[in-house]
């Protein structure tokens, strides 16, 4: 079951013990079994029932009716359609600048050690692993030129040039910016935005979007973009943390947006977006036990 999903039941068996366990008209057992049906029950209906491969951007969804799931660090609502949660007040991209300084990057330790020396094992090891999950090593187009957006100090175009890309990177820090052409030596660093880049269309035969979409005010202008300059046949990879599974990501609070598989999926089709594969797994060593969604999306040919 669900690590949140069984927390919420944990949190429900506690509450009905202290109120009715003078009652004693269930035995424990018994007890407990229905408590596991009913959280089980309300998991599954909270599951998408949606044809993803008929999606098309006019189901792109406007989250435009949601439901309130928690006010407790912040308030959180839930879309009624798509499925996605996201936080009712989020950076605009002048907030998000002025947050991503050095020390913003210094004191990330999913990849940094004490000293702020970058962990590039912790950082590529996931990202290794699920390029193979994904059928990246079969996919070689002609050209081979790729793009890391949100790149921050530069190590996935590093890891990209070092597999023979022409690998670049666009980053709103120019802190980060800078730190990849000092210490990674990455020549190809863009400052701003996708949408702020002016890159051409068709133009890139590989996206990555690592960590990125939930920090962003709105996903869909981003994915749209990315879109317009993927090649036809080209692939974009997208990794997020896995929200409904470690909800402890509602009190990061530069997370605005929290997904699911079900949710990621949606969005992804309703762009375009087709052979959609979205998996989950744990596999940095600095975080144990974080479970983050990995997705590989293809433009149609
Ligand atoms: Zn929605």
């Amino acid at each position: 079951m669900e690590h949140s999903a069984r927390r919420k039941m944990i949190n429900l068996r506690h509450s009905f013990q202290r109120g009715h366990a003078a009652s004693g008209s269930l035995p424990g057992g018994w007890r407990n079994l229905i408590f596991d049906l009913i959280a089980d029950s309300f998991r599954r209906s909270r599951r998408l029932r949606v044809d993803f491969n008929s999606l098309t951007p006019k189901d792109l969804c406007p989250h435009d009716s949601v439901t309130e799931i928690r006010r407790v660090p912040r308030r959180i609502v839930r879309c009624r359609r798509c499925g996605v949660a996201f936080a009712a007040d989020r950076d605009n991209l002048d907030r998000a600048i002025d947050r991503h300084q050095g020390d913003y990057f210094l004191a990330n330790k999913d990849f940094t050690f004490e000293d702020g020396d970058v962990d590039i094992f912790s950082y590529l090891m996931p990202r290794i692993l699920f390029f193979w999950a994904l059928g990246y090593p079969r996919y070689r187009p002609a050209r081979r030129r790729a793009l890391d957006v949100g790149a921050g100090q530069g190590i996935m175009v590093k890891y990209l040039d070092f597999l023979g890309w022409d690998a670049w990177g666009v980053e709103i820090s120019q802190w980060a910016v800078e730190q990849a052409r000092a210490r990674f030596g990455c020549d190809h660093m863009i400052q701003g935005t996708v949408q702020s880049a002016g890159l051409d269309t068709g133009s890139f035969d590989l996206v990555t979007l690592i960590h990125v979409l939930e920090h962003v005010d709105e996903p869909v202008p981003l994915l749209s973009e990315i879109y317009r300059i993927l090649a036809d046949g080209a692939y974009l990879y997208v990794e997020v943390p896995s929200s409904e599974r470690d909800t402890s990501d509602y009190y990061i609070d530069d997370h605005f947006w929290f997904y699911s598989v079900d949710s990621l999926r949606y969005l992804l089709s309703s762009i375009g977006f087709r052979e959609v594969n979205v998996s989950e797994g744990t596999f940095n060593p600095r975080l144990h036990n974080v479970p983050f969604i990995f997705a590989a999306a293809k433009k149609p040919e």
